[in-house]
């Protein structure tokens, strides 16, 4: 499968971010790294997206999850617009 399109154009090889950096943890206070992993709607991208790894992949998600919490992030777009307060 997929044999006829091979080569037609050289896969930049993905190396996860966080790997080069040698990032050992990753800091949910860093927001603006954090910004670069989450679609404008505010979900976490996928590391087939980003080609983050999975062990910082895990730790970008927690990190994610953590900025959300204290409203570093916004869960979803909706969410901001809402501002915290249920529609119920
Ligand atoms: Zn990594």
């Amino acid at each position: 499968m997929a044999e006829y399109k091979r080569r037609r154009f050289v896969r930049r090889r993905k190396v996860c971010s966080f790997c080069v950096d040698h990032v050992s943890h990753i800091d949910w206070k860093d927001v603006d790294t954090l910004k670069r992993y989450i679609m404008p709607n505010g979900s976490i991208r996928s590391r087939h997206k980003t080609g983050t790894c999975a062990k910082h992949q895990r730790q970008l998600a927690t990190a994610i999850k953590r900025a959300r919490f204290i409203a570093l992030l916004p869960y979803t777009t909706a969410h901001v617009r809402a501002s915290g307060f249920s529609r119920r």
